[in-house]
């Protein structure tokens, strides 16, 4: 059984700008360059033929390519337990018509439907100790943060496996947006 996720892929120039904010400190974990994407869903643990079956569905998917813009920084799940530090994306319409088609793909397949609001973003670190004085200045330091625009021209689906020293990503296949 796999532990799947889709997930769209950040351009080089994108996330060396992201790589920009990532200043070593103390109980901070940055995600590396060659992980940072945005999860249009997160599937969890799958069989084989579910697998499959999500595959075809997801090649089925009919969406146009569209721009995205990352932007303004965040954390989850709120500023009282600040666990994971992001980068936002402008919830265009693009980007909300493709999470959309990848739901209902999803879901034809045959998984449980999501009923978690759609939040995008990148994440850029996970936050091991509360420094809440820190994050609270990169917060405002960053309320500006602009990382660019570029084409999103496909999406993604990775596989994910968990190491004791954080979760390691493979892309498994990939769609291209060409409706
Ligand atoms: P780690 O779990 O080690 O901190 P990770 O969260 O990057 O690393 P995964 O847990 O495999 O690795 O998650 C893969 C992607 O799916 C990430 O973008 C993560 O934020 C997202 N994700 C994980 N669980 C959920 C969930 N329950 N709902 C929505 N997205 C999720
Ligand atoms: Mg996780």
């Amino acid at each position: 059984m796999a532990r799947l996720f889709v997930a769209l892929d950040v351009p080089r120039p994108v996330r060396r700008k992201l790589l920009g904010l990532m200043k070593p400190r103390p109980g901070v974990r940055w995600v590396r360059e060659e992980q940072l994407h945005l999860t249009l869903r997160f599937l969890g643990h799958v069989e084989e033929a579910m697998e499959r079956a999500v595959r075809e569905r997801l090649d089925a998917v009919q969406a146009a390519p569209f721009s995205l813009r990352l932007g303004g920084t965040g954390v989850f799940p709120g500023p009282a337990r600040p666990r994971v530090l992001w980068v936002g994306a402008h919830a265009e319409a693009g980007l909300l018509s493709l999470q959309q088609a990848v739901e209902a793909a999803v879901v034809d397949a045959g998984l449980p439907p999501e009923n978690r609001p759609f939040h995008p973003h990148v994440t850029l670190a996970r936050l091991q100790r509360p420094d809440t004085a820190w994050i609270r200045a990169f917060l405002r330091d960053h309320v500006d943060f602009e990382a660019g625009s570029f084409t999103v021209g496909h999406f993604a689906l990775y596989a994910s496996t968990l190491r004791p020293t954080g979760a390691v990503y493979e892309r498994l296949a990939d769609f291209p947006l060409n409706a």
